[in-house]
């Protein structure tokens, strides 16, 4: 865990560009954004990945998609839309073992493979 990039960008140990901040979420813009608006949604709790969530996770997932709306209202791409995407493992394009949610807003020319 120590060794996690997201818990070491939650504990401030490496700089990001934070967008919304609240006692168990962190948003920050993503280091390489594939489109114009290209945030990770990461719950403050070091969970791998969806299929490590427990029982007691559920409002934390929750909590992630409400931060959303927020910021999508924030950022004013309701009308424009955005995708979400998780990737789940290293088959899926999963790079960072803590979980966290794509937000991507803009044009979309890359397939979803490259996200
Ligand atoms: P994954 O491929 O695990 O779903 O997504 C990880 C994402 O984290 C990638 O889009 C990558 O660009 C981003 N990322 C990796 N390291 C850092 C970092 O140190 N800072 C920020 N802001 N984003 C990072
Ligand atoms: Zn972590």
């Amino acid at each position: 865990m120590n060794d996690c990039v997201f818990c070491k960008i939650i504990n401030r140990e490496i700089p990001s560009e934070i967008v919304f901040e609240n006692e168990k979420i962190i948003v920050f813009k993503d280091i390489n954004p594939k489109t114009e608006i290209h945030l990770l949604i990461v719950p403050k709790k070091h969970i791998a990945n969806i299929n490590e969530i427990k029982e007691e996770d559920k409002e934390l997932i929750a909590e992630m998609f409400w931060v959303v709306k927020q910021i999508a209202h924030q950022l004013n791409i309701i009308e424009q839309g955005y995708k979400l995407v998780f990737n789940v493992g290293r088959g899926a394009g999963q790079l960072i073992d803590h979980i966290h949610l794509h937000l991507l807003s803009g044009s979309f020319n890359r397939s979803l493979k490259e996200i």
